[in-house]
């Protein structure tokens, strides 16, 4: 089917665009593409059989080879569905504002990509206001109810010590209060210069009209069909009356989606007070098929407010790397491996073989790089959480970002063997570590404006279609289920990302922005703007992204498309299977990265990674984006 589906989107195909300079690799012939136009990029190959990361809820769909970075003048975008790519860069070619295009772009992805972001669910989003030359980070996470406990995710009650039924992410319990619609009002109030009101037309109308199911989201509705039948709402519309998943091409129209947006068009307190505040809390209270209700209330909604927070924006390479600050570890994480990198002439690693999908990974770059991550993950998992209610060491980032910290880090790096498990830093009382958990339900988008302002967003429902409760036309996330459901560890200790009311959980999103170092230690021009899904994977995602553009010259296309690696804080090493260069046959016997790598010691897993990165750099004059071969995500913006 899917092979169907991409066959006939090949004959649309149009090789784009151009390429960066320095970037050593043959130049594309350029084929300029109007403004907003939607352009397919790249060969898709269809996924192999039986090489999937069974732990990871969003299906791997392949890969598009041979991707060519696009060239924009003024303005670009990408997300992960082109129809949202194109609702966000009409707002941006109509004079909109990167902060305008977002809910152009978020309005669109619920109803297209539900099952990875949508109005049920929150997000993080670093915003460069090119006027003012600064970056505030936005905080639309979703929080726990008042009356939620420490216990909230493992037992039922005090009393009834059973785990929540289904399961946490199936029952209410994983329900956090909604925040992206909350944050993107307050980015536009802030940012907005086209109508409130007018960003949601392109949604409504494709919501009335119908869209057809992409491969991704057909892959993703056989995927989850079992837990779709349990519900009412998401069964009927994601799977046939016969409970048969809907298949690629079916035309799907959601006026209930229509209806909601309509209603927060005009007024975006609309999800949080009144009828639809009352269906959320109805939905996830329901205990119809036995399922342990929420402990959400109507107050919940009406109390809940986004943050607006500090970036947290550190030195790489002569340039700003800015980050999202906790309840993300995101930031800190992919801040922390690149202070340890540059300890490591990263120069020297580039990808051997360059070519449009990044090349060959040397195993010496990747172990580096993993290395870095498995020291940043080790403190990740044990100290970062939602610092509203757990201070990190030190009271602030700068502990475990502080150089002599980093140098003394960087000195537990051997190049001959894998450090396997790396031990946090000594800051005080331990909280236990918490294992990772894969989940991927989740959506970048990247957008630069004509203005000069950018925005990086990832966007979230958690799991793949949230925790499947479905009301008037969206998902509801299931956010909560990446706090700890243990409240402490073996040894009794409390766990940092315990529950608590009104809590966020710790989230591993990691929206970055990149600018040239400025004057004592300020920023100078914007660089690059980027991002991925990817649950707890996302650091490695991003962290080899920046590597690619700023060690080893990459385009951003090549950046992305590059084999995704990297490890977080365990022996095992990812080199995603998926892609085109890696050769996974005897469980990668015959690749020599995956070889070389298991001689250093490290257990290499090649299941197919799932990242859905993109990345907009600055090719003065104008701007080059890549959208991950993944995915279904494209770039769009004025061509030139
Ligand atoms: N819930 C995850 C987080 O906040 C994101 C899930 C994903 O990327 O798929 O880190």
């Amino acid at each position: 089917m899917r092979t169907v589906f991409w066959t006939r989107v090949l004959v649309l195909m149009l090789a784009a665009v151009l390429v960066c300079a320095g970037c050593g690799t043959p130049e594309s012939p350029p084929a300029p593409a109007g403004p907003c136009a939607i352009v397919t990029n790249g060969t898709p190959q269809a996924k192999q059989e039986g090489t999937d990361d069974e732990s990871a809820p969003e299906t791997a769909t392949g890969y598009r080879t041979g991707m060519t970075p696009v060239r924009t003048g003024h303005y670009a975008v990408a997300t992960a569905n082109p129809l949202a790519t194109q609702a966000a860069c009409e707002v941006l070619r109509d004079g909109g504002t990167a902060a305008d295009a977002l809910v152009a772009a978020q309005a669109v992805l619920g109803l297209v990509e539900p099952q990875s972001s949508g109005i049920g669910g929150g997000g993080f989003l670093l915003y460069y206001d090119a006027a003012a030359k600064s970056v505030q980070a936005f905080d639309g996470r979703e929080v726990a109810p008042a009356a939620a406990t420490e216990n909230y995710l493992r037992w039922v009650s005090d009393t009834d010590r059973t785990a929540p039924k289904p399961d946490a992410r199936g029952s209410g319990r994983s329900i956090g209060v909604p925040g992206i619609v909350r944050m993107l009002a307050d980015v536009h109030t802030a940012h907005g210069r086209t109508a409130w009101r007018d960003l949601f037309t392109p949604a409504v109308r494709l919501a009335d009209d119908g869209f057809d199911i992409s491969p991704r989201l057909a892959a993703a509705i056989a995927d989850a069909a079992p837990r779709l039948r349990l519900e009412e709402q998401a069964g009927a519309y994601f799977l046939n009356p016969d409970g048969s998943p809907r298949s690629a091409d079916t035309r799907l129209t959601n006026p209930a989606y229509a209806k909601t947006l309509g209603a927060i068009a005009t007024d975006p307190a609309a999800l949080y007070t009144g009828p639809i505040a009352a269906d959320i809390v109805a939905a996830a209270t329901d205990p119809s098929g036995g399922r342990t209700p929420s402990l959400m209330t109507v107050e919940d909604l009406a109390g809940y407010t986004a943050k607006t927070r500090e970036a947290l924006c550190v030195p790489y390479r002569g340039r700003q790397i800015c980050g999202m600050p906790p309840p993300s570890s995101g930031g800190i994480a992919v801040a922390e491996t690149l202070g340890v990198l540059e300890h490591f002439a990263m120069a020297d690693h580039r990808p051997t073989d360059l070519d449009r999908d990044g090349g060959r990974p040397t195993v010496q770059g990747v172990h580096l790089i993993a290395e870095a991550e498995r020291l940043a993950y080790a403190d990740r998992d044990r100290y970062v959480a939602d610092t509203d209610f757990v201070a990190l060491p030190g009271g602030s980032p700068d502990a475990l970002l502080g150089a002599d910290y980093l140098a003394g880090r960087a000195s537990l790096i051997s190049p001959d063997r894998t450090m396997g498990t790396a031990k946090p830093g000594e800051f005080g009382p331990p909280t236990a570590p918490v294992a990772p958990v894969p989940e991927h339900g989740t959506s970048q988008v990247s957008i630069v404006d004509a203005q000069g302002n950018a925005a990086s967003l990832t966007t979230t429902v958690e799991s793949a279609f949230g925790s499947f409760h479905m009301v008037d036309g969206f998902l509801l996330n299931n956010q909560l289920t990446d706090f700890s459901a243990e409240p402490a560890g073996p040894d009794g200790a409390p766990v940092a990302n315990r529950v608590a009311p009104g809590k966020r959980p710790r989230s591993t999103m990691a929206p970055t922005l990149i600018f040239d170092a400025g004057p004592a230690g300020s920023l100078g021009p914007l660089y690059a703007v980027t991002g991925s899904p990817g649950g707890s994977t996302i650091v490695q995602f991003v962290v080899k992204t920046v590597v690619g553009l700023l060690d080893w010259g990459l385009d951003p296309q090549q950046a992305v498309s590059m084999v995704d690696f990297g490890a977080a804080n365990s022996p095992t090493t990812n080199v995603g299977g998926e892609h085109p260069v890696i050769d996974i046959s005897d469980d990668g016997r015959h690749d020599p990265l995956v070889t070389g790598l298991r001689e250093l010691g490290h257990q290499v897993d090649i299941a197919d990674q799932s990242s859905g990165l993109s990345a907009i750099v600055r090719a003065d004059p104008g701007w080059v984006g890549g959208a991950d071969p993944r995915r279904e995500g494209v770039v769009m913006g004025d061509g030139r």
